[in-house]
């Protein structure tokens, strides 16, 4: 692989290989932008195939975090460790705390939290050698599961959406058709529920579904009808890539907002979904309730704060919708363009300023 080439493509600030013989550890951690902060992303751990492999999850990873950041009103950058290894098998206190010094010498121009295949003590093995961790567990000041979150802001989003389309924010008997019913599905649900929304849902778990049912009263139907099902709103809520030239034709929506990643299989599904016109929320914006619940442990975590926060995803999504007829483009492509534009206007300030092209993370508070 042509490194320097690779981080040229997208602007990457910094990519930090950590190998430690001793224990283990074979880690990449990848800083693509800190224009607005520090970059706050996850660490994953996973048995990659190749170190190729390893290097592309981690770029592509921290520049998603960059656009999500940027989006949400966070003073955050993008960033994403990926650690070359089996999560069953080969977890030690010895190999995160490793990863944890590496974490320290970055001093702060990395802030790391949980993804695939990391759990909340992995993460307190990190924070014996680092302080720049979020989120631990609760015992230690930590923000809990982000779920709640999540759906919290996804409600918010499909509320902005229901408005533009509808004329009236109100979710009271909108049909939303839910796929999957996991940690973030049910949340959304109940929230759904108690705004008067009347729910079909779907999940390959029978329990979940029962539940669901039971509780908020929803319509189940079967995994595969979720997607054509006649509704106001499809919310996506399990796998990626779940919008495609096949599934597209047969959707009988008129807005599609979830919480899922990378629901587009390509990022041409978004014009194509502009042109049946099907409103589209962009996920990257619409699922960011959990890491701006995550990012405010950085100030001494408060739920209530955190709360204020991720209800502004609504205000997000109204702009980026604005962005996307300002600029005739898809709202996927207007998401885009409001992190970019927020970039650009704050490294401006930045050279006027100080001449500092990275600024100074830690004297930044959160503005939104
Ligand atoms: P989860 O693992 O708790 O739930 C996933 C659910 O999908 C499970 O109930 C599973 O049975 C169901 N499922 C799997 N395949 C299915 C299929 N073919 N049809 C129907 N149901 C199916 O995951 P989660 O934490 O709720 O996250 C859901 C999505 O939201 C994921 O794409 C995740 O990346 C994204 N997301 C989650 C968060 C969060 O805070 N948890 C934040 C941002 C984005």
């Amino acid at each position: 692989m042509q490194v320097f080439e690779k981080l040229s493509e997208y602007r990457y600030e910094q990519l930090v290989f950590c190998h430690d013989k001793a224990t283990g550890l074979k880690a990449i951690i990848a800083i693509h932008d800190t224009t607005l902060g520090p970059a706050l992303g996850g660490c994953r751990m996973y048995p990659y195939r190749s170190e190729d492999d390893a290097v592309v999850d981690a770029l592509r990873l921290a520049r998603g975090m960059t656009y999500k950041a940027a989006t949400s009103g966070l003073n955050l950058g993008g960033g994403k460790s990926v650690i070359i290894g089996d999560p069953h098998t080969d977890k030690t206190e010895a190999l995160f705390r490793s990863l944890g010094r590496y974490i320290e010498t970055l001093g702060g121009r990395y802030i790391v939290a949980e993804d695939v295949g990391i759990s909340t003590s992995d993460i307190s093995f990190i924070h014996v050698e680092t302080s720049h961790v979020v989120g631990m567990d609760v015992t230690y000041g930590g923000s809990d599961d982000p779920s709640p979150f999540t759906a919290l802001g996804v409600v918010q989003g499909i509320r902005a959406c229901v408005e533009e389309v509808f004329g009236t924010a109100s979710l009271e008997d909108r049909v939303i058709a839910v796929q999957s019913l996991g940690h973030v599905g049910y949340h959304l649900c109940r929230l759904l529920h108690e705004e008067g929304a009347r729910l079909i849902v779907t999940d390959v778990e029978a329990d979940a579904v029962e539940r669901v049912a039971r509780e908020f009263g929803a319509k189940v139907v079967e995994p595969d009808e979720i997607l054509t099902i006649p509704c106001d709103v499809f919310a996506p809520c399990a796998m990626g890539a779940v919008l495609d030239d096949d599934s597209i034709p047969n959707l009988r929506c008129q807005i599609v907002a979830g919480s899922a990643n990378n629901v587009l299989l390509e990022a041409r599904h978004g014009e194509t979904l502009a042109e049946r016109g099907i409103l589209y929320a962009p996920d990257y914006v619409i699922n960011a309730g959990g890491l701006i619940n995550v990012a405010d442990e950085l100030e001494g975590y408060n739920e209530r704060r955190a709360t204020r926060r991720v209800m502004r995803v609504e205000e997000r999504i109204r702009q980026i919708i604005a962005i996307s007829k300002r600029d005739g483009v898809p709202t996927n492509a207007a998401a885009d363009t409001l992190a970019l534009e927020r970039i650009a206007a704050i490294s401006s300030m930045e050279r006027l300023h100080t001449g500092h092209p990275y600024g100074q993370p830690s004297r930044r508070r959160e503005t939104i």
